[in-house]
Protein backbone atom coordinates (compact mmCIF):
# COMPACT_ATOMS: atom_id res chain seq x y z
CA UNK A 1 0.00 0.00 0.00
CA UNK A 2 1.61 3.49 -0.71
CA UNK A 3 1.93 5.18 2.54
CA UNK A 4 0.87 1.98 4.37
CA UNK A 5 4.15 2.71 7.53
CA UNK A 6 3.07 6.33 7.94
CA UNK A 7 -1.19 5.21 7.65
CA UNK A 8 -0.38 2.49 10.34
CA UNK A 9 1.47 4.47 12.62
CA UNK A 10 -0.74 7.78 12.23
CA UNK A 11 -3.61 5.35 12.80
CA UNK A 12 -2.10 2.86 15.87
CA UNK A 13 -1.81 6.54 17.08
CA UNK A 14 -5.09 7.60 17.17
CA UNK A 15 -6.40 4.68 17.94
CA UNK A 16 -4.54 4.68 21.17
CA UNK A 17 -5.54 7.70 22.12
CA UNK A 18 -9.02 6.88 21.70
CA UNK A 19 -8.95 3.65 23.83
CA UNK A 20 -7.09 5.29 26.27
CA UNK A 21 -9.49 8.38 26.75
CA UNK A 22 -12.37 5.44 26.46
CA UNK A 23 -10.71 3.95 29.14
CA UNK A 24 -10.41 6.77 31.51
CA UNK A 25 -14.20 7.17 30.67
CA UNK A 26 -15.32 4.40 32.14
CA UNK A 27 -14.81 2.10 35.24
CA UNK A 28 -14.04 -0.99 34.52
CA UNK A 29 -16.70 -3.37 36.01
CA UNK A 30 -14.85 -6.83 34.43
CA UNK A 31 -11.97 -8.66 35.29
CA UNK A 32 -8.49 -6.85 34.29
CA UNK A 33 -7.47 -9.51 32.16
CA UNK A 34 -10.72 -9.76 30.27
CA UNK A 35 -10.64 -5.35 30.14
CA UNK A 36 -7.16 -5.75 28.62
CA UNK A 37 -8.50 -8.14 25.85
CA UNK A 38 -11.76 -6.07 25.46
CA UNK A 39 -9.43 -3.09 25.10
CA UNK A 40 -6.56 -4.65 22.44
CA UNK A 41 -9.62 -5.90 20.63
CA UNK A 42 -11.70 -2.32 20.51
CA UNK A 43 -7.95 -1.04 19.88
CA UNK A 44 -7.90 -3.36 16.36
CA UNK A 45 -11.24 -2.71 15.29
CA UNK A 46 -10.54 0.86 15.49
CA UNK A 47 -6.96 0.81 13.93
CA UNK A 48 -8.68 -1.32 11.27
CA UNK A 49 -11.37 1.14 10.60
CA UNK A 50 -8.85 3.71 10.71
CA UNK A 51 -6.51 2.40 8.67
CA UNK A 52 -9.39 2.39 6.02
CA UNK A 53 -10.39 5.84 6.18
CA UNK A 54 -6.87 6.67 5.79
CA UNK A 55 -6.40 4.63 2.61
CA UNK A 56 -9.32 5.95 1.10
CA UNK A 57 -8.80 9.52 1.60
CA UNK A 58 -5.81 8.56 -0.43
CA UNK A 59 -7.95 6.84 -2.83
CA UNK A 60 -10.16 10.28 -3.23
CA UNK A 61 -7.16 12.12 -3.16
CA UNK A 62 -5.45 10.33 -6.11
CA UNK A 63 -8.90 10.19 -8.00
CA UNK A 64 -7.48 11.80 -11.30
CA UNK A 65 -4.61 9.48 -11.27
CA UNK A 66 -4.10 6.16 -13.27
CA UNK A 67 -5.53 3.42 -11.52
CA UNK A 68 -3.33 0.79 -13.07
CA UNK A 69 -6.47 -2.00 -13.56
CA UNK A 70 -7.52 -1.29 -9.84
CA UNK A 71 -11.07 -0.18 -9.41
CA UNK A 72 -12.35 2.85 -8.24
CA UNK A 73 -13.80 3.84 -4.86
CA UNK A 74 -17.05 3.83 -5.97
CA UNK A 75 -16.94 0.11 -6.92
CA UNK A 76 -19.08 -2.20 -4.79
CA UNK A 77 -16.59 -4.30 -4.00
CA UNK A 78 -13.93 -1.57 -3.21
CA UNK A 79 -14.60 -1.36 0.34
CA UNK A 80 -14.19 -4.74 0.67
CA UNK A 81 -11.43 -5.58 -1.58
CA UNK A 82 -9.11 -2.80 0.07
CA UNK A 83 -10.33 -4.01 3.47
CA UNK A 84 -8.80 -7.33 3.29
CA UNK A 85 -5.63 -5.82 1.25
CA UNK A 86 -5.10 -4.00 4.45
CA UNK A 87 -5.91 -7.07 6.97
CA UNK A 88 -3.49 -9.41 4.38
CA UNK A 89 -0.69 -6.79 4.39
CA UNK A 90 -1.10 -6.10 8.01
CA UNK A 91 -0.72 -9.80 8.95
CA UNK A 92 2.05 -9.91 6.85
CA UNK A 93 4.11 -7.96 9.03
CA UNK A 94 3.01 -9.18 12.26
CA UNK A 95 6.46 -10.97 12.38
CA UNK A 96 9.19 -9.08 11.46
CA UNK A 97 11.49 -10.82 12.86
CA UNK A 98 10.83 -13.98 11.04
CA UNK A 99 13.04 -14.68 8.33
CA UNK A 100 11.36 -17.54 6.55
CA UNK A 101 8.58 -15.74 4.28
CA UNK A 102 6.53 -18.91 4.19
CA UNK A 103 5.58 -18.13 7.44
CA UNK A 104 4.75 -14.35 7.13
CA UNK A 105 2.69 -15.69 3.86
CA UNK A 106 0.77 -17.74 6.22
CA UNK A 107 0.25 -16.11 9.21
CA UNK A 108 -1.68 -13.95 6.87
CA UNK A 109 -3.87 -16.34 4.82
CA UNK A 110 -4.87 -18.27 7.81
CA UNK A 111 -5.60 -14.61 9.82
CA UNK A 112 -7.36 -13.18 7.35
CA UNK A 113 -9.15 -16.51 5.87
CA UNK A 114 -12.30 -16.49 7.97
CA UNK A 115 -13.17 -13.22 7.69
CA UNK A 116 -12.64 -13.05 4.03
CA UNK A 117 -13.87 -16.15 3.06
CA UNK A 118 -15.64 -15.19 -0.08
CA UNK A 119 -12.70 -13.23 -1.37
CA UNK A 120 -10.59 -16.60 -0.76
CA UNK A 121 -12.97 -18.61 -2.66
CA UNK A 122 -13.69 -16.52 -5.84
CA UNK A 123 -11.34 -16.35 -8.27
CA UNK A 124 -12.55 -13.04 -9.50
CA UNK A 125 -12.30 -11.37 -6.26
CA UNK A 126 -9.49 -12.27 -5.68
CA UNK A 127 -8.20 -11.05 -9.31
CA UNK A 128 -9.54 -7.52 -7.78
CA UNK A 129 -7.19 -8.42 -4.29
CA UNK A 130 -4.06 -8.71 -6.65
CA UNK A 131 -4.73 -5.79 -8.50
CA UNK A 132 -4.90 -3.92 -5.46
CA UNK A 133 -1.60 -4.83 -5.11
CA UNK A 134 0.05 -4.16 -8.41
CA UNK A 135 -1.50 -0.78 -8.27
CA UNK A 136 0.23 -0.12 -4.81
CA UNK A 137 3.42 -1.46 -5.70
CA UNK A 138 3.01 0.34 -9.00
CA UNK A 139 2.21 3.49 -7.10
CA UNK A 140 5.29 2.59 -4.81
CA UNK A 141 7.49 3.61 -7.72
CA UNK A 142 5.85 6.26 -9.84
CA UNK A 143 4.42 8.59 -7.13
CA UNK A 144 6.27 7.61 -4.40
CA UNK A 145 10.02 7.98 -6.41
CA UNK A 146 11.35 4.75 -5.86
CA UNK A 147 10.13 3.52 -2.74
CA UNK A 148 11.56 -0.08 -4.00
CA UNK A 149 11.14 -1.94 -0.80
CA UNK A 150 7.76 -1.18 -0.58
CA UNK A 151 6.96 -2.09 -4.17
CA UNK A 152 9.13 -5.38 -3.78
CA UNK A 153 6.36 -6.29 -0.67
CA UNK A 154 3.32 -5.69 -2.92
CA UNK A 155 4.72 -7.48 -6.18
CA UNK A 156 5.55 -10.25 -3.56
CA UNK A 157 1.75 -10.28 -2.07
CA UNK A 158 0.64 -10.14 -5.23
CA UNK A 159 2.86 -12.82 -6.45
CA UNK A 160 1.70 -15.17 -4.43
CA UNK A 161 -2.10 -14.35 -4.10
CA UNK A 162 -1.52 -15.71 -7.91
CA UNK A 163 -0.36 -18.48 -6.87
CA UNK A 164 -2.87 -19.29 -4.44
CA UNK A 165 -5.43 -18.09 -7.27
CA UNK A 166 -4.03 -20.58 -10.05
CA UNK A 167 -3.56 -23.98 -7.55
CA UNK A 168 -6.72 -23.50 -5.01
CA UNK A 169 -9.41 -21.77 -7.29
CA UNK A 170 -8.71 -21.82 -11.28
CA UNK A 171 -6.53 -25.17 -10.46
CA UNK A 172 -3.91 -24.48 -13.23
CA UNK A 173 -1.31 -25.80 -11.39
CA UNK A 174 -0.61 -28.21 -8.51
CA UNK A 175 1.22 -26.38 -6.21
CA UNK A 176 2.55 -22.38 -5.20
CA UNK A 177 5.78 -21.56 -6.71
CA UNK A 178 7.58 -19.56 -3.61
CA UNK A 179 10.74 -19.01 -5.22
CA UNK A 180 9.06 -16.67 -7.27
CA UNK A 181 7.54 -14.45 -5.08
CA UNK A 182 10.91 -14.84 -2.84
CA UNK A 183 12.58 -13.72 -5.91
CA UNK A 184 10.12 -10.52 -5.96
CA UNK A 185 10.25 -10.15 -2.15
CA UNK A 186 14.31 -9.76 -2.15
CA UNK A 187 14.60 -8.68 -5.99
CA UNK A 188 16.27 -5.61 -8.05
CA UNK A 189 14.47 -3.53 -9.43
CA UNK A 190 14.74 -4.73 -12.72
CA UNK A 191 12.51 -7.98 -11.56
CA UNK A 192 9.64 -5.66 -9.75
CA UNK A 193 9.52 -3.43 -12.43
CA UNK A 194 9.15 -5.87 -15.09
CA UNK A 195 6.53 -7.91 -13.08
CA UNK A 196 4.73 -4.92 -12.23
CA UNK A 197 4.64 -3.41 -15.44
CA UNK A 198 3.13 -7.03 -16.95
CA UNK A 199 0.20 -7.00 -14.50
CA UNK A 200 -1.06 -3.74 -14.70
CA UNK A 201 -3.21 -2.56 -17.88
CA UNK A 202 -1.60 0.87 -18.63
CA UNK A 203 1.90 1.84 -19.87
CA UNK A 204 2.92 4.07 -16.78
CA UNK A 205 5.94 1.49 -15.96
CA UNK A 206 7.30 1.84 -19.07
CA UNK A 207 9.37 4.79 -18.83
CA UNK A 208 11.02 2.81 -15.59
CA UNK A 209 11.24 0.06 -17.55
CA UNK A 210 13.31 1.21 -20.12
CA UNK A 211 15.77 2.38 -17.11
CA UNK A 212 15.80 -0.67 -15.12
CA UNK A 213 16.01 -3.43 -17.86
CA UNK A 214 19.50 -3.33 -18.50
CA UNK A 215 20.70 -3.78 -14.74
CA UNK A 216 21.22 -7.11 -14.27
CA UNK A 217 18.57 -9.55 -12.42
CA UNK A 218 19.71 -10.53 -8.95
CA UNK A 219 18.54 -13.95 -6.79
CA UNK A 220 20.05 -15.38 -3.65
CA UNK A 221 21.52 -18.53 -3.29
CA UNK A 222 19.86 -20.70 -0.89
CA UNK A 223 23.02 -22.44 0.71
CA UNK A 224 24.09 -20.20 4.34
CA UNK A 225 27.76 -21.04 3.72
CA UNK A 226 27.39 -20.14 -0.33
CA UNK A 227 31.16 -17.91 -0.82
CA UNK A 228 29.45 -15.81 -3.27
CA UNK A 229 29.51 -12.05 -1.78
CA UNK A 230 25.75 -11.37 -0.20
CA UNK A 231 24.64 -14.94 -1.63
CA UNK A 232 23.95 -12.70 -4.94
CA UNK A 233 24.17 -14.29 -8.18
CA UNK A 234 22.55 -13.59 -11.74
CA UNK A 235 18.66 -14.78 -12.02
CA UNK A 236 19.42 -16.64 -15.10
CA UNK A 237 22.04 -18.46 -14.00
CA UNK A 238 20.26 -19.77 -10.79
CA UNK A 239 19.71 -23.55 -10.49
CA UNK A 240 16.18 -24.17 -8.19
CA UNK A 241 15.25 -27.60 -6.22
CA UNK A 242 13.35 -29.18 -9.39
CA UNK A 243 11.17 -31.06 -6.44
CA UNK A 244 9.75 -28.18 -4.29
CA UNK A 245 10.93 -25.39 -6.19
CA UNK A 246 11.02 -23.26 -3.37
CA UNK A 247 14.70 -22.65 -3.29
CA UNK A 248 17.68 -21.82 -5.50
CA UNK A 249 21.13 -22.07 -5.56
CA UNK A 250 24.34 -20.79 -7.54
CA UNK A 251 25.70 -23.81 -8.46
CA UNK A 252 25.32 -27.83 -8.27
CA UNK A 253 27.76 -27.64 -5.33
CA UNK A 254 25.91 -25.00 -3.36
CA UNK A 255 22.86 -27.45 -3.74
CA UNK A 256 24.81 -30.58 -2.80
CA UNK A 257 26.01 -28.60 0.22
CA UNK A 258 22.54 -27.50 1.14
CA UNK A 259 20.93 -30.89 0.63
CA UNK A 260 21.48 -32.13 4.29
CA UNK A 261 19.70 -29.24 5.26
CA UNK A 262 16.87 -28.63 3.27
CA UNK A 263 16.16 -32.27 2.27
CA UNK A 264 13.38 -32.50 5.17
CA UNK A 265 11.72 -28.86 4.23
CA UNK A 266 11.89 -30.61 0.76
CA UNK A 267 10.04 -33.78 1.64
CA UNK A 268 7.72 -31.00 4.40
CA UNK A 269 7.24 -28.83 1.31
CA UNK A 270 6.08 -31.34 -0.80
CA UNK A 271 3.58 -33.04 1.56
CA UNK A 272 2.14 -29.72 2.69
CA UNK A 273 1.61 -28.02 -0.60
CA UNK A 274 -0.69 -31.28 -1.29
CA UNK A 275 -2.83 -30.64 2.14
CA UNK A 276 -2.55 -26.37 2.13
CA UNK A 277 -5.86 -26.22 1.05
CA UNK A 278 -7.95 -29.31 1.39
CA UNK A 279 -7.28 -28.32 5.19
CA UNK A 280 -8.45 -24.74 4.73
CA UNK A 281 -11.53 -25.83 2.79
CA UNK A 282 -12.65 -28.24 4.64
CA UNK A 283 -13.33 -25.95 8.34
CA UNK A 284 -9.60 -25.27 8.91
CA UNK A 285 -9.44 -28.99 10.21
CA UNK A 286 -6.05 -29.08 10.02
CA UNK A 287 -5.27 -26.19 13.04
ZN1 LIG B 1 -1.25 3.32 -14.77
ZN1 LIG C 1 25.85 -20.56 -3.62
ZN1 LIG D 1 13.46 -28.91 -2.48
Amino acid sequence: MPSRKKAKGKARKVAKEAAKEEDAAKPSTTAPVAAANQQQESLNAQMQQLLINTLMDECRNKEEQCRHGFIKDSHKDFEEITKFALAFNNNFWEEPDSTNLGDCFEIALRSTWDEFYDIWNSATKMDLAISCFTWAGTNDIVLEDGHIEEANANAAIASYLEECNAMHLRKTQASINSAKTAELFKGDEHTVVKYLRKKIPCSCLDKKYKEVKSMARMGSCYNPNCSLPDQKIERSRMLYCTRCSQVNYCSPECQKADWKIHKEDCLGYMKEKANFFSGLTGGLKRW
